[in-house]
């Protein structure tokens, strides 16, 4: 490299490569060849965000550091990897890094600009990357997220990404008109500032508990919120600033005992410090007494060990630990029990609850106490249906589908079921209904739409293994659909709320609104929350020039 321009203080990676070509006189795709690590792809636009998050996964970072003449935590410090790293313990891997969900949904996928900062110095900052932050906090203008002419958003690395300007039309960005406001949250930016900086982190505990990074961040929030006491009480969490879903979660993540392996997402942690009104450089400060750790740890819900399956013939019979949390947790008042919340033994797929009172385990179905315990006896003294169903005083179609049952698990021979069944199961039709299943077609449209009749159905469908993959599959079920409707329609009423108001759209805000967490909003919401920012961006827009 001939020149050699400086990075400047909060610059970031793609805005300085851009910096770099200019000033050597070759475009950005050709400096990011240059730069790029043996066997990755040649540059490609989508893949810009990568640099500005992990770029050691992309770029040659010692080919760098020689050419640039800059070390290697100048580079890092242009880069998201700075505040990633302040989750993960000293050592984690790159690839590690960059495929953490810590960070995921954060940041902006175009570029985003103060006018007024680049008219003062031609640069591009990494904190205008970040959603949450839309003023400029030196300026207290708007941040921009097009070009003032043609209007489109600016590529964050583009074949002809000059800083400054648009990469469509050439116009200058600085040019763009300035909306003022003093809607602007400074605790974000100082937030920021701390994350995207060279600060200690957040990992440091003064005991040598073998906790994960997750455990360790929820012990310190609870710690917080429980005003730094001696031992953890439940009663004290419970008068804190949480609300009883975040106390539940932090309690999971810090125990592990946490269903699936989410991770605690930066939205969510930076929500719960600013609830506790904590400063965000005291996290790595917090010292979690151990006697504190002791109790909170020692207190963990064992239920999910004690219990077991219930099942005489599955495998994990009286087995603890071989039930499974379902995904959905909703509580539910059915037949007046009050349900905690469903189990199932992925076994023999026999899906269970915990009644929230007793701390029993029920059965949600009734394979084990009607099929196995009644209906099968009488199965081996060759009974009629008619004889069974008057014998149990059950309908003739509830003891079908637990003779069925009974088959599809060999749990009965053939010649034991008192009509007529199919011989074994094909391979080819099992084969046909866990796609459909995977597929997230239900059980009701499935059998019709493949011209099976119903017992045949029915003789799969039972089957344990066909009823585990049911249960794991990924798509929501009806009723929560429901649910889904209801908020997708609140959501576009709290969207119309905030524009009719002229407040400032945020996912917090929304997610405050409907006291939901951001990362969830997030999750399903995303469109229409960006539709109705640019929305409003647009009016505003129109109003101020
Ligand atoms: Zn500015
Ligand atoms: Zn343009
Ligand atoms: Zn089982």
């Amino acid at each position: 490299m001939l020149n050699r321009p400086k990075p400047n203080k909060g610059e970031s990676l793609t805005g300085y490569l851009q910096r770099v070509a200019q000033a050597n006189y070759i475009s950005s795709h050709e400096l990011w060849r240059w730069f790029i690590l043996k066997g990755k792809h040649y540059p490609q636009s989508s893949m810009a965000r990568v640099i500005d998050f992990v770029p050691g996964c992309l770029l040659d970072l010692k080919k760098m550091t020689c050419s640039l003449n800059i070390n290697k935590e100048t580079i890092l410090l242009m880069t998201f990897q700075e505040a990633l790293s302040k989750f993960y313990p000293y050592g984690t891997s790159e690839t590690q890094l960059l495929s953490s969900k810590i960070l995921s949904g954060i940041t902006l996928q175009t570029r985003w600009f103060c006018p007024e900062c680049l008219e003062e110095e031609l640069f591009y900052k990494l904190i205008w990357q970040v959603k949450e932050i839309e003023v400029c906090p030196k300026h207290k203008v708007e941040l921009i997220s097009c070009c003032p002419r043609c209007h489109r958003s600016i590529p964050l690395l583009d074949v002809k990404s000059k800083v400054g300007l648009c990469s469509y039309c050439n116009s200058s960005l600085a040019d763009a008109p300035r909306i003022n406001t003093t809607d602007m949250d400074k605790s974000r930016c100082d937030d920021w500032n701390y994350l995207l900086g060279v600060n200690d982190n957040f990992l440091t505990m003064g005991s040598n508990y073998k906790c994960n990074f997750n455990q360790i961040l929820a012990s310190k929030l609870i710690y917080t919120a429980c005003n730094y006491q001696e031992t953890y009480s439940k009663e004290t969490l419970k008068k804190s600033c949480f609300n009883k879903n975040t106390q539940q979660v932090l309690l999971q993540t810090a125990r592990g005992t946490r269903v699936g392996s989410r991770v605690l997402h930066i939205d969510n942690f930076l929500n719960l410090i600013r609830l506790l009104r904590l400063n965000i450089e005291i996290i790595p400060k917090i010292n979690v007494l151990t006697s504190f750790l002791d109790s909170l740890l020692s207190q963990k819900e064992t239920i999910k060990e004690k219990i077991s399956c219930i099942a005489p013939w599955c495998k994990s019979y009286k087995k603890p630990g071989s039930l499974h949390r379902t995904l959905t947790s909703v509580k539910s008042l059915i037949g007046g029990e009050n349900l905690k919340y469903y189990l199932y033994c992925n076994e023999c797929g026999i899906e269970y609850a915990i009644d929230a009172n007793t701390g029993t385990l029920i059965e949600r179905g009734y394979f084990i106490n009607l099929a196995w315990y009644k209906v099968r006896p009488l199965l081996l003294e060759n009974k009629t249906l008619a004889q069974v169903a008057l014998e149990l005083s059950q309908t003739k179609d509830r003891i079908r589908r637990c003779c069925i049952f009974l088959f599809a698990n060999s749990l009965v021979e053939k010649n034991n079921i008192p009509f007529n069944v199919p011989e074994q199961h094909e391979d080819s039709k099992l084969e046909i209904m866990l796609e459909e299943i995977n597929k997230g077609v239900r059980a009701k449209g499935f059998w019709r739409n493949q011209g099976w009749i119903y017992n045949e159905f029915l003789f799969y469908w039972f089957r344990s293994d066909v009823q585990v993959a049911y249960i794991q599959r990924k798509i929501p079920r009806e009723d929560k659909r429901i649910d889904k409707l209801q908020k997708q329609e609140r959501v576009l009423e709290v969207l119309n709320n905030l524009l009719d108001n002229n407040i400032s759209i945020t996912i917090a805000k929304v997610a405050e609104a409907m006291s939901v967490c951001p990362e969830t909003l997030r999750q399903w919401e995303v469109l229409k929350i960006n539709k109705a920012k640019t929305e409003q961006k647009s009016i505003r827009h129109k109003i101020h020039t």
